[in-house]
């Protein structure tokens, strides 16, 4: 009878909060408060008087919450059961989930109907969840975790401290191993077995009703990005996998946080409390207490750490918009530990001293209290919660994520390129494997306080006389910032951009400064001020920028590409291995521009080589930025050695969409379905694809030695990449931190494109 009324105690749970829509915690209350009063731990040691009892409770509860008595026909039961499941597909956190995962909202769900095996029957009754391998680290061991004589839901739930499988000393608990030896070792058999037949670390739910197991189900266990790859790695070494398949299996999109920076294990901490380091990585933000002031906190820009008793579905909106997850209870096979994990936030559960107020907007860790609104780190690796913001310190792409990369970039067809203008940056890019400089925007080099000074006074000349003099010192600063640059670049190539912002960018638009820097140069306020008017414009970025400068001021083309030639000259003397300099033109629509240009850029480059009796390789070409510049693109291949795309630039000027105004209504416009991505992030594949598909083709036709490269965002977006590839890119080109997601996404593409030929 005992385990009668627990099953019917437990379906009642179950039914009424899946079916009925009650919450489940209130059920979790009434339970505890009958352990209370009975004096025990632990649910499985009710005895029969008191379930009765609590399920008395229960029927009241739920008759008072829905105005009619539980049902208790069984085929009422049944049905309603099954249309809840139905139902489910379209309930917030199903919603919410298809839209982080990106499925589709029409597929729908299935409904298995199944006889139940009990894991509640007995002492020789236990359920849990085993991994083939560890999903923090991605070692190969046997592990999980299990609960004697009871069922599923008191493990996902992570409402109850669960055991482990195997033996381990620092939880001085008995382990399935050790009692219950002849089902452990059925278990891991049959868990290997499916490991290897689904060539994947399994996440196995299993039953064992009365001394017999029972395989509830098996799938692919979710698992940390570092994890991910060890497996990915090992299973290739162990030949169940091929490398290819393992390079397809970690997502590029996660791979970010293995960049990202993690706790500086020399820096002061404040220990507020420690638990199980569910899901590793490190976050700061203040705190807050529910899934709602999550998730209205980041939309309100403010980063969050959601401290939770435990989470459920329901919380998965909150958790999303969370930089990191606490919570007081649960294992490391709880919800908030897997689904922390496979969002890759960071996460601590069984956090015993947390103990959470947020009636009163606090948090006690043990004495200590922490108010909504504080600041916490959350170090997911060490498992520690700690008070303010602690320093954090950048990784480096070593181990089996070194592995992995070394085998993209075997398989992969794509260059990938940096997008950077220092040698800072460069550095940085270049030990995460860039293969050159994409794009150096040259006015990023020109930003100090002396480089600006001398390119205002460039703008305030009155002749070109003037203004060369004026470019003679700006030469300089331009110069040296190049050789920079290149000195870590040995041997590869170097894309400049010219000039590209209109000139009104340089120029102060606060009258103080205005003043300042008239009396800098000597020259009258009223002069300043008359030059500023003159160079403002209505559109700017419609206006006086990119190529058209260089064509209303070629000089300074031409002081540029002397000082690139030069420094390419320089710094190659210095390593021995000088750059190839790729020029680059901004903003071209007529193939008479660039013809105009590369004619003085060409005479220029020579001349520069002839003085120092060099000769250095060296290309030039235009960004695609402009539709035109794709339609005239057999035209204007003949005058270019290569096209870079500036998708940003293309998206902006094909969708007639200001790159800088965009984020109100395209948020609506996602929302609505209206489009599927930020084209901005994800490159329109039916509109400016369609424009860059016709601009290679074009190209081609008249240049079929044209290189070609993407250097806007899209460049370190995996799903683009994925496109670039089918277009035939030849590089792609992204900011320094994005380079190792760019390998391993070109390198996908590369498989995809072979296995979808084959
Ligand atoms: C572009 O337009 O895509 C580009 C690469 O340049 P920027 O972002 O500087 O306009
Ligand atoms: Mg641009």
């Amino acid at each position: 009878p005992r385990f009668a009324y627990d099953t019917y105690r437990r379906f009642i749970q179950m039914y009424a909060t899946v079916v009925i829509g009650v919450p489940y915690s209130l059920f979790e209350e009434r339970l505890e408060l009958a352990r209370e009063r009975a004096g025990v731990e632990r649910d499985q040691d009710l005895d029969v008087e008191q379930l009765q009892q609590l399920i008395t409770g229960y029927l009241i509860d739920i008759e008072a919450d829905m105005d009619e008595p539980f049902p208790q026909d069984p085929y009422d039961q049944l049905w309603g059961a099954i249309e809840a499941v139905f139902a489910s597909w379209r309930n917030p956190r199903a919603v919410t989930y298809r839209a982080l995962h990106a499925i589709p909202d029409d597929w729908g769900t299935a409904v298995t109907v199944q006889m139940m095996v009990f894991g509640n029957s007995g002492p020789e009754s236990a359920t849990g969840v085993a991994f083939t391998r560890d999903p923090s680290t991605g070692e190969k061991r046997f592990f999980g975790e299990f609960l004697l004589n009871a069922q599923g839901e008191d493990i996902v739930a992570g409402t109850r401290t669960p055991d482990p499988l195997t033996p381990n000393p620092a939880l001085k608990r008995k382990s399935m191993r050790e009692i219950l030896p002849h089902s452990f070792s059925q278990l891991q058999q049959l868990a290997t077995m499916l490991e290897e037949h689904f060539g994947d670390m399994q996440d196995v739910e299993f039953t064992i009703d009365n001394g017999s197991l029972w395989i509830l189900q098996t799938r692919s266990g979710k698992r940390t990005v570092n994890a991910g790859i060890r497996i990915a790695v090992d299973l290739a070494k162990e030949k169940v996998i091929t490398k290819a398949d393992a390079v397809l299996r970690v997502d590029p999109a996660a791979v970010d946080q293995l960049i990202h920076p993690m706790v500086d294990p020399d820096a002061p901490k404040k220990r507020l409390a420690s638990g199980l380091p569910a899901s590793p990585g490190a976050a700061t933000g203040t705190v807050v207490f529910t899934a709602e002031a999550a998730v209205e906190a980041a939309e309100g820009g403010r980063d969050v750490i959601l401290l939770r008793p435990e989470t459920s579905p329901d919380d998965i909106h909150g958790m999303a918009a969370a930089r990191g997850i606490v919570t007081s209870r649960g294992g490391m096979t709880s919800h908030a530990a897997v689904v922390a994990r496979g969002m890759g936030r960071p996460c601590i559960t069984s956090v015993n001293s947390l103990r959470i107020d947020a009636e009163n907007g606090l948090a006690r860790f043990g004495k200590m209290v922490v108010h909504e609104g504080e600041t916490v780190t959350v170090d997911g690796s060490g498992g520690e919660v700690l008070l303010g913001k602690v320093p954090t310190i950048q990784r480096e792409v070593s181990g089996d994520f070194a592995t992995l990369l070394g085998w993209a970039d075997e398989i992969r067809q794509m260059n990938v390129r940096a997008n950077v203008d220092n040698a800072e940056d460069a550095e940085i890019a270049r030990g995460f494997g860039a293969e050159g400089v994409g794009l150096c925007r040259t006015e990023n080099m020109l930003t100090g306080d002396d480089a600006v000074h001398l390119m205002r006074k460039v703008i305030m000349s009155d002749s070109e006389r003037d203004r060369r003099a004026n470019l003679d010192e700006l030469y300089e600063v331009q110069r040296a910032a190049l050789v920079d640059l290149f000195e870590h670049m040995p041997g590869l190539p170097v894309c400049i951009r010219l000039l590209d912002p209109p000139l009104e960018e340089f120029f102060p638009r606060d009258p103080e400064k205005l003043a300042d820097f008239s009396k800098a140069i000597k020259r009258d306020y009223e002069d300043v001020l008359l030059r500023a008017e003159e160079l403002k414009e209505i559109n700017p970025m419609l206006g006086n920028r990119g190529v058209r400068l260089a064509i209303c001021f070629p000089e300074i083309a031409e002081m540029q590409i002397r000082a690139i030639m030069e420094a390419a000259i320089a710094a190659g003397q210095k390593s021995g291995a000088p750059v190839v300099p790729e020029i680059v033109v901004p903003l071209v629509s007529h193939f008479q521009e660039l013809r105009y240009l590369r004619e003085k850029l060409d005479a220029a480059a020579a001349e520069t080589m002839r003085r120092h009796s060099a000769k250095i390789r060296y290309l030039i070409g235009c960004i695609v930025e402009v539709p035109r510049a794709a339609i005239r693109a057999d035209l204007i291949a003949g005058a270019a050695d290569f096209f870079s795309f500036g998708t940003n630039d293309l998206t902006q000027t094909t969708l007639g969409i200001s790159r800088d105004d965009a984020s109100h209504f395209l948020t609506r416009y996602l929302d609505l379905g209206i489009i599927d991505d930020d084209p901005f992030v994800t490159l329109d594949r039916d509109g400016v694809g369609e424009v860059i598909t016709q601009a290679i083709e074009k190209g081609k036709a008249t240049n079929d030695k044209l290189l070609l490269g993407v250097t806007g965002e899209h460049g370190g977006d995996p799903k683009s990449i994925d496109y670039f590839e089918t277009l035939g890119i030849n590089y792609v080109s992204c900011s320094p931190y994005r380079i190792p997601v760019a390998r391993l996404a070109a390198a996908q593409a590369t498989v995809r494109a072979q296995r979808q030929a084959a």
